[in-house]
């Protein structure tokens, strides 16, 4: 493999692709059914059918290119991530997997690498959920994880639905159910994402390789208490909610410390009712989000953050209500393909580190039922979902030589 030459091809088409946004020079925005999804779709497919891949987009806006095996009977290797963005975003996330995939393909073009099974390249629809609050669409509807009620019940900020957007997109929102792929035809899944956070590029590490994508649990809590003048209310007769809900806030983040192995726990959203200088706050609510690679590590912190509201509220007489907003369990990647990858950075001599990655990616919903890797390449300064989201583009060259090289080894 000429390391120069595939660097070079993924930098041209990275390049390339910058054109496809909605905010040209304020960063990438590509949402699912635009116009830039359209043009990078068709830009996509063109550069897969020059890399000799069978070409097709399905009934949601997924993109496959296949580059057949010696048995095409045979579960495929299926290799990618996403083309959407967020408002504003970078030019890497998502799509620069979505290169990589092809420039592996164009690889084993070359090396004429006789694969047992087919070999497709992904590029899926709307991964960030950022237009309509969805999340991981096109790779749920690649396994049927996605029902007509999802389609036209989530909307963007103009009310438009994903089954309204699919119409004007030019699709049959009925057809849906035929992106699905049949049972036991995908083998493995096999993506390559930048790291999205500072670890890599600070420890100055060439590759991450993900042993696990952590659990999230989300919660919106509200502490009721009741409005009073804040000047004639004693402090022992009032019901003072910003007290009774803070008395809870300041743990939240501790006990993520003292659970450690990178467990986190933040409170990024507060709000108080009626929110007045010189009114004891009858209500305040507040976000909660925890993550971890423990699960048992996860309902710990939820279950303290419970008897603590118990606790507060009962002291001091007020109520609370937990709204449940999102459960996802840890998912662990294939231990097999992990050590090969290892393997492959050591004999390579790539500084490398087993990490786990604390975002949610289509390998997070592949992953719950497919064996399925990850390489994080870094990200300079830990910046993205910003225009300033930045990685070397000699770190794709190298994620694309470990995958290559484990693409060898299963196929
Ligand atoms: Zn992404």
């Amino acid at each position: 493999m000429d390391l120069n030459l595939s660097v070079k091809r993924i930098e041209e088409n990275l390049e390339h692709l910058k054109q496809f946004t909605a905010t040209h020079g304020n960063g990438c925005t590509r949402l699912p059914f635009s116009k830039e999804t359209r043009d990078a779709a068709e830009y996509l497919k063109e550069v897969m059918r020059c890399a000799g891949l069978e070409v097709r987009e399905d009934c949601v806006g997924n993109l496959f290119g296949v580059l057949p095996g010696k048995d095409r009977t045979k579960p495929c290797i299926l290799c990618g991530s996403h083309y959407d963005s967020v408002y504003n975003g970078g030019n890497y996330d998502g799509i620069a997997g979505v290169v990589c995939a092809i420039e592996l393909a164009r690889l084993l073009v070359e090396e004429k690498v006789e694969l047992e099974e087919d070999y497709v390249v992904a590029a899926f629809m709307d991964e960030e959920g950022c237009r309509f609050g969805t999340g991981y669409f096109g790779s749920k509807c690649m396994l049927g994880d996605i029902t007509l009620d999802d389609i036209k019940h989530f909307t963007d900020r103009d009310g438009i639905s994903v089954y309204e957007a699919m119409r004007t997109y030019g699709m049959v929102p009925e057809n849906f159910t035929e992106a699905k792929w049949p049972e036991g035809r995908i083998g493995k899944f096999l993506e390559v994402h930048i790291e999205q956070g500072p670890v890599l590029d600070a420890k100055e590490i060439e590759l991450g390789l993900v042993d696990c994508i952590v659990g999230i649990q989300r919660y919106m809590v509200t502490v009721n208490g009741r409005a009073d003048h804040a000047g004639t209310t004693p402090m022992d007769m009032r019901m003072d909610a910003v007290d009774m809900a803070t008395k809870v806030i300041s743990n939240i983040a501790d006990w993520a410390r003292e659970a450690g192995n990178g467990t986190v726990a933040t409170v990024g959203y507060v709000t108080s009712v009626p929110g007045g200088m010189n009114v004891v706050a009858q209500s305040m609510t507040f976000s909660v989000d925890i993550r971890s690679t423990n699960n048992d590590v996860i309902n710990g912190i939820h279950e303290k953050m419970l008897a603590k509201l118990d606790e507060v509220t009962t002291k001091y007489n007020g109520s609370y209500s937990v709204d449940t907003k999102l459960i996802i369990t840890p998912c662990y990647m294939d231990k097999e393909m992990l050590d090969g990858l290892e393997e492959s950075c050591k004999a390579r001599g790539y500084s490398y580190l087993r990490m786990p990655s604390g975002a949610g990616h289509d390998a997070l919903e592949i992953g719950q039922v497919l064996p399925t890797v990850m390489i994080f390449v870094p990200s300079k300064d830990g910046r993205s979902h910003a225009p300033q989201e930045y990685t070397p583009y000699p770190c794709f060259g190298k994620a694309c030589a470990a995958m290559l090289d484990l693409i060898k080894k299963l196929g």
